[in-house]
């Protein structure tokens, strides 16, 4: 379980979350959707500790994510993040790439790392593409690489940080459908998204964010089908 309660952070003077309150379950998906700015990558951020904050809480499995003494890296393994781009290693091919945390982090030996990552990169659907250097893949199969790269790590939680949004339009949905069969898997997600649709497909639930804070939350076919907060009617209404 991931608990944020009432998390608190800034950048200098500007406070970008302002007391963010959330809690999402074992094999929950969560969307979150919101205006440009209104702070859903900080929120990501912060989960996996890759950002400080400065007031709240946050909690992954009850293990304090800011507390001082809590291993990070430990923490970090259990929680996969995936950006909008990732620069993969050039002179490594797409097996090489994705074997390399099971080997470094985890230390697994090169055989159970490569068991490992050709077993992700198969479940992605680039089974074929494991001896290619990331350069030959389209923008679609760069991002399923770091989906597998991350799964790789044989993580308890996923974010997904619009995973989609640097590929051209007809990429697009085959990445929606390798989050779509992780979310049937049970995997619990959090996924930033500007799919709109997709999100309520495949979310359980949804949070709309709005100047740092989640104005609306709740099933899909509320907050999406829904909506009852003019800023959350006014956002749908400019990406729909
Ligand atoms: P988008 O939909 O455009 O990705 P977002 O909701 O993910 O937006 P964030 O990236 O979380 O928004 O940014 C929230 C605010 O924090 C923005 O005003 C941004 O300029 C600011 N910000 C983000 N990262 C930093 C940083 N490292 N240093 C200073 N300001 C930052
Ligand atoms: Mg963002």
């Amino acid at each position: 379980m991931i608990e944020l309660k009432d998390v608190r952070k800034s950048f200098g003077s500007l406070e970008v979350l302002k007391g963010v309150t959330l809690t999402v379950q074992k094999g929950e998906v969560l969307s979150v959707i919101g205006g440009s700015g209104s702070g859903k990558s900080t929120m990501l951020m912060c989960i996996n500790g890759l950002e400080p904050i400065q007031g709240g809480q946050i909690l992954v499995d009850g293990i304090d994510v800011h507390a001082r003494g809590t291993d990070l890296n430990k923490l970090r393994q259990r929680i996969g993040i995936v950006f909008q781009q990732w620069n993969a290693f050039p002179h490594l091919t797409v097996l090489e790439n994705v074997m390399l945390a099971p080997r470094k982090v985890l230390g697994k030996s090169k055989r159970e790392a490569e068991e490992i990552a050709v077993r992700q990169l198969t479940h992605v659907g680039l089974g074929e593409k494991l001896k290619v250097y990331p350069s030959k893949l389209s923008g679609g199969q760069q991002q399923r690489m770091a989906i597998a790269r991350a799964l790789a790590m044989q993580p308890d939680y996923m974010l997904f940080d619009e995973v989609t949004s640097a590929l051209d339009p007809q990429l697009v949905g085959e990445v929606l459908d390798t989050l779509k069969m992780l979310s049937e898997e049970g995997m619990t997600m959090i996924l930033v998204t500007h799919e709109i649709r997709f999100a309520r497909d495949v979310s359980d639930r949804v949070a709309f964010f709005h100047k740092g804070l989640i104005h609306e939350i709740g099933a899909p076919e509320q907050v999406i089908g829904n909506p009852q907060k003019p800023e959350t009617i006014e956002f749908l209404k400019s990406v729909l």
